[in-house]
């Protein structure tokens, strides 16, 4: 099905610094809608939840160990085109490779710190956006 949200989250390295205000004026301004909007926490047995698809890959546990070492700021989003375009704005993965201007160009201290989570596709976006939302926080 596809859909008009995505959904992110402002991650640990990120909030700590202080950045979580820039972060949502950058998505705002780029025209995204926010839906939903929190600050918690995830403890690392949430954290390997939320990135089980990465359970087989090397950085697995250190990357649960860092998103669950501080607050988030997990949001749903919502614009034409959402998922595709927040990837545009988030830029890579690794922040050495983000285009000029991007979020993660501008706050990612490293490629596991880097700032900011986006769903890869309108399917992920639905399935994160519950993992941190019920239907009466969605509006
Ligand atoms: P994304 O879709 O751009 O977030 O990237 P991926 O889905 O490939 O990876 C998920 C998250 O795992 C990234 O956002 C990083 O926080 C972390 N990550 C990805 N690749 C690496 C890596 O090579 N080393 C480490 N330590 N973390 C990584």
């Amino acid at each position: 099905m596809i859909t008009n949200r995505t959904f992110t989250m402002i991650k640990p390295d990120a909030v700590e610094a202080g950045h979580t205000g820039a972060i949502i004026k950058m998505i705002e301004e780029a025209g995204f809608r926010i839906v939903a909007m929190k600050k918690t926490k995830m403890s690392s047995e949430r954290a390997g939840q939320f990135y089980e698809v990465h359970s087989e890959r090397p950085f697995y546990a250190s990357l649960c160990e860092y998103m669950s070492s501080g607050a988030i700021v997990p949001m749903i989003l919502e614009k034409e085109n959402a998922v595709a375009d927040f990837r545009k704005l988030i830029g890579a993965t690794n922040p050495a490779n983000a285009e000029e201007g991007t979020i993660r160009k501008l706050y990612a201290k490293s490629i596991e710190a880097n700032a900011i989570h986006g769903s890869d596709s309108d399917e992920n976006a639905q399935i994160e956006g519950n993992f941190f939302f019920s239907r009466t926080e969605q509006f």
